[in-house]
């Protein structure tokens, strides 16, 4: 599903959002928390980022499932690496004899033992570990972002935004963090225990949360409404300097 979903692009909502600035690449109306994407040459409703792997952009409509795919590999392969390497030693020799290690500290005693093709195949579950441990990172790093309402882009405008803020005396706050709880709830779209047991733990096609246009904070007031200097707060009374834009450059990542 990650694969095959699309991720939600701003020109087929364009009867939605004509209300919106026009992107100045490709010249649709761009909704909030939308961005071009310079591999796919178009406007992604809540662009996450452009995935080298799949070759398509993490959006709206998809991020929940690029998520849940790598927590489940990322599962999945640490079985492999810590399981699947102890029983296939057990399959082959009729015991546990080497350790994770060995396969590097002494390969010509494990390749003795072995034999080079069962030696390769031994080697997979090393290759396995490694990238469970690659994948737990990347979605440790994710979930951040999703516990704190961001995407990855706009994590990086924030932190424009943040040291824009600090000069002039404001305090940014971003506008869609919603508190840690209701983020996820509405990242994975459920709101009971249930929901999430029969829609996140069991595969699930159920739609996110909104259209992807329209956005709202936690009392349920259209953010889209609001211009960027109200997600501000004051913390200093001696400058009255409305924040400026982020780099252009970045604002069509
Ligand atoms: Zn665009
Ligand atoms: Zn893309």
């Amino acid at each position: 599903m990650a694969s095959t979903t699309p991720p939600g692009l701003a020109k087929d909502y364009q009867n939605l959002a004509s209300q919106y600035p026009l992107c100045k690449k490709c010249s649709m109306h761009k909704p909030p928390r939308t961005h071009h994407c310079r591999w796919c040459d178009a406007c992604v409703l809540k662009f996450d980022h452009h995935c080298i792997c799949k070759q398509h952009c993490v959006g709206f409509y998809n991020h929940r499932y690029f998520f849940q795919f790598c927590c489940f590999m990322a599962i999945g392969c640490m079985y492999a690496g810590t399981m699947g390497f102890r029983e296939y030693q057990i399959a082959r020799l009729g015991e546990h004899r080497f350790s994770h290690l060995d396969i590097f500290f002494k390969p010509f005693i494990v390749l003795n033992a072995f034999g080079i093709i069962n030696y390769i195949t031994y080697s997979i579950f090393i290759a396995a570990l490694v990238v469970s441990f690659l994948l737990i990172t990347l979605v440790c790093w994710h979930g951040r972002m999703i516990s704190r309402g961001i995407t990855s882009v706009e994590r990086l405008f924030n932190q424009d935004y943040t040291k824009q803020c600090t000069k002039q005396g404001f305090l940014f706050v971003n506008p869609y963090d919603l508190g840690l709880v209701e983020n996820w709830k509405q990242f994975f779209n459920v709101r009971t225990i249930g929901e999430f047991i029969r829609h996140v733990l069991w595969p699930s096609t159920h739609l996110p949360s909104g259209n992807g246009i329209i956005w709202t904070n936690c009392n349920g007031q259209n953010l889209n409404k609001q211009t960027k200097p109200s997600s501000q707060t004051r913390t200093d009374s001696k400058q009255d300097i409305q924040p400026k834009e982020p780099m252009e450059s970045m604002k069509d990542r």
